[in-house]
């Protein structure tokens, strides 16, 4: 193989496994603007209509950027001091969230144990970063009863073989990324990936405690992302919030194009629902930790948004997302 079409092989495997990383490493250069950019643009403006963090979203969401732009703002955020630790925050009375500020997991309390979404980076990461967090409010990693991985990315399960050896965890993903990981190339840090063990399908709801989970299999950023329906206790009453499992364009037109449609397919399934609030394990993606500690005494948590927001939400990121596989396109992707 002549030694360009090697790098390039080699490339594209990077992006398909570690899209955050390869984003850092390779600056895009914007193609010339498709035509019909501006429309889909447009139509997410006015599917925000006046309401101000839908509108922020729309104007200056990740979605809605040129490539150049969106790669750059990933690029930040898998940099230092991103990448920093930052405080354990408590979302709602049974919702916490560890990590850094690049990535984190969730931790939700229920009658009978925990269920995690999300392992951080690596074994280091849970040692330093979740176990403590763990103890500040006064929660047991023994009592995970089950740790949901969002996709098969090493930002999200690299501490779950660790939970699995320490704690005995059950660690569930969806059949097509226990393949995506398997598959993985090693990381110079040595983390793996966790033994196969639970597999979600799409439409399963997870009871644990009094808390049952309804999963929705996403495909788009790697071909089985789990977003999941969570049910929450926000000054106790209980709320659903919708999870999206993950979040950076694919590498392929094919593959932004299932985001897409997945992006209507949990809009769908926000709706039957009847969720009120969004949730990432990539906060910055929402500002959701900045929305939270901004809530000051006021008794209205700030990432209660109300079901037409969290239904346009995904609407706006659907229509950006249009507007991206013609960037797609247009890079010849
Ligand atoms: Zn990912």
């Amino acid at each position: 193989m002549p030694k360009s079409l090697s790098i390039l092989t080699t490339g594209i495997a990077a992006l398909a496994f570690t899209s955050f990383a390869y984003a850092q490493r390779a600056p895009v250069i914007d193609p010339p603007e498709p035509a019909e950019i501006a429309g889909h643009v447009a139509k997410a403006k006015e599917i925000a209509g006046t309401n101000p963090l839908l509108s922020k979203m729309a104007a200056e969401g990740y979605w809605c950027m040129t490539p150049s732009h969106a790669s750059a703002l990933v690029g930040k955020y898998t940099s230092k001091p991103m990448t920093d630790p930052v405080p354990a925050v408590q979302y709602f009375d049974n919702l916490y969230l560890f990590g850094t500020g690049f990535v984190g997991m969730f931790v939700l309390k229920t009658s009978d144990g925990l269920i995690a979404w999300d392992a951080l980076n690596n074994s280091a990461e849970m040692e330093t970063i979740f176990e403590p967090g763990m103890k500040k409010f006064g929660l047991n990693p023994a009592d995970i009863k089950l740790m949901i991985v969002t996709h098969g990315h090493y930002d999200h399960f690299g501490g779950a073989k660790y939970m699995q050896d320490k704690y005995k965890t059950p660690v569930a993903l969806s059949a097509s990324d226990w393949d995506l990981m398997a598959a993985a190339p090693a990381r110079p840090d040595g983390t793996v990936p966790p033994k196969k063990d639970r597999v979600l399908i799409d439409g399963q709801k997870v009871t644990v405690g009094d808390t049952t989970v309804q999963v929705v299999i996403t495909p788009g950023h790697t071909p089985g992302t789990v977003s999941s329906i969570v049910p929450v206790r926000d000054n106790g009453t209980t709320r659903l919030m919708a999870m999206w499992g993950g979040t950076a364009f694919p590498s392929t037109t094919a593959a932004v194009t299932n985001m897409r449609d997945s992006a209507l397919k949990f809009r769908d399934a926000a709706k039957a629902a009847g969720a009120v609030g969004i949730l990432n394990t990539h906060e910055f993606f929402y500002d959701l930790t900045a929305r939270k500690n901004a809530q000051g005494s006021s008794p209205n948590n700030p990432l209660v948004i109300g079901a037409e927001a969290t239904q346009k939400t995904m609407e706006i990121k659907a229509e950006c997302l249009t507007g991206q596989i013609a960037w797609s396109k247009a890079m010849g992707k």
